[in-house]
Formats: C-alpha cells, structure tokens, sequence
C-alpha cells in the first residue's frame, strides 16, 4: 500500500481478535521484521495506507464500499471511541462518523480465515 503507516497491534483472542491501537506514530524497522522470523506483519499489525480511490475495487458510489459494508454488516465490538491516531485523516471517519470506529476493533489488516463476517464485508465487491 501506498504510504503504508502501522496504527495497532493484533490482540483479543484467536477467536475474538481485536486491535490495540498504538498511542504513537510506529515504524516497522528491520529489527523488528526480523523479530518476527516467518510471521507476514500483515497478521501482526494494522496498517492504514492512502486511499486510493475510484482505483481501489471497494471504491463505489464515490465512497469507500468497505467502510460502508462494515458499517452495514458487523456489530459495533466497543462502547466508547478507539484512541485513534489516525482519525483525523481517516475516510471510514469521515464517511460514516463515529459509529464505524466502534465496529473497526475487529478489523485486521490480513483477515483470519475463521472471520467469516469481516472476510463477507471486505469481499462483497470484489466478488461481484
Ligand atoms: S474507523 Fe475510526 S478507529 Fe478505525 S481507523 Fe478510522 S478513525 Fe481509527
């Protein structure tokens, strides 16, 4: 992805995963890559990147579908606002307002193959 940033950490449970959002802006440098061994960093952590647009196959209507079909399709997992670095760039925010960032917890970058919801929101328009 395109300036690709980390912004949380995979926790929660196998079961339940959910993001621990980082209180400072993070880099992955080779030492850290390299503490992971053969673990894709994609399943450790959660990346934002720049949107791309109508080049992007979730792009539709002039919106973001992702962040549409997981406003639409997931429960909200938290009560209270994520402490999120990004928000003030973020488009899901700034589409679908607060009620997205109470559901984004239980979205990872790489989804699990057991999250068979997350996995239905993110391929619905790529799939039709
Ligand atoms: S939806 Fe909310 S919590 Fe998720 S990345 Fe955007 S601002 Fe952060």
């Amino acid at each position: 992805m395109a300036e690709a940033r980390v912004f949380g950490v995979v926790a929660g449970t196998l079961a339940e995963p959910r993001i621990a959002y980082l209180k400072q802006r993070a880099e992955i440098t080779p030492e850290l890559r390299d503490s992971l061994g053969e673990i894709d960093p994609t399943l450790v952590f959660r990346y934002s990147g720049r949107c791309e647009n109508a080049r992007c196959g979730q792009f539709a209507d002039g919106q973001c579908g992702l962040g549409q079909r997981i406003l639409e399709q997931l429960a909200p997992v938290v009560s209270a606002l994520p402490s999120c670095q990004i928000r003030a760039t973020c488009r899901w925010h700034e589409e679908r307002g607060d009620a997205i960032c109470l559901r984004c917890p239980q979205v990872m970058t790489r989804v699990p193959p057991d999250q068979t919801a997350l996995r239905s929101a993110a391929r619905a328009v790529v799939a039709s």
